[in-house]
């Protein structure tokens, strides 16, 4: 499995593609949102002769779904998300626009609602969705267990949690979510939704809110 990051939007999201060797992709939290940003992801696919399959949200605050509109009609391919943050899609415009962000196009409905513990098969890879709420209440994690990785939203950063003072947060339920994740192989690679990667070890010794 290739993975491409990007960093997208004012609020500096990262979306990942990934993608096998006959080049099946998928997109994770595509945040894109100016159309330079839209140009790279597009230019990124083209070049690569990327086939993108699906689009998968680790959860629907705003800045992690900017971008599920062009991506939706660019390739023809619906998102998919946990039924937990549906919620959320209505509040898109105007808490975008509290960032200062305006949300020109807003997305259209999942095509398909993930449950804990869900498979999402890509080409030769296949992602595991480990709900995760806490951040909001239908936070999912992906989990590739071959290629030991973690794509982590907003439930993990590198040295940090995701807050949980949001609408539909809890703390406490946070925490739960965090312990869970921190049973994974410690040579995981951890994919944040912001900022730099991790590993699930280093977290373990070096992440001051666990
Ligand atoms: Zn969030
Ligand atoms: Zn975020």
């Amino acid at each position: 499995m290739h993975i491409q990051p990007f960093c997208f939007n004012p609020i500096q999201v990262n979306s990942y593609l990934l993608w096998d060797d006959d080049l099946n992709a998928l997109i994770i939290d595509p945040g894109c949102y100016s159309n330079r940003e839209k140009n790279t992801l597009q230019e990124f696919i083209q070049n690569n002769k990327l086939i993108l399959r699906a689009i998968l949200n680790t959860h629907l605050h705003f800045d992690h779904i900017l971008g599920n509109a062009f991506v939706e009609k660019t390739y023809a391919v619906g998102s998919q998300a946990h039924k937990d943050d549906l919620f959320l899609l209505n509040q898109l415009p105007l808490h975008a626009q509290l960032f200062g962000v305006t949300a020109r196009e807003i997305c259209r409905q999942p095509v398909a609602l993930l449950e804990d513990g869900d498979l999402v098969h890509c080409g030769n890879f296949t992602l595991k969705a480990i709900h995760s709420p806490g951040h909001s209440p239908g936070s999912l994690v992906f989990y590739c267990e071959n290629e030991k990785c973690l794509f982590s939203g907003d439930v993990l950063f590198r040295e940090s949690i995701g807050r949980s003072d949001l609408q539909g947060g809890n703390g406490n339920i946070l925490f739960s979510s965090l312990k869970k994740l921190m049973e994974l192989p410690h040579d995981t690679v951890v994919y944040p939704g912001h900022g730099p990667q991790t590993t699930i070890e280093y977290e373990r010794l070096h992440n001051p809110f666990l």
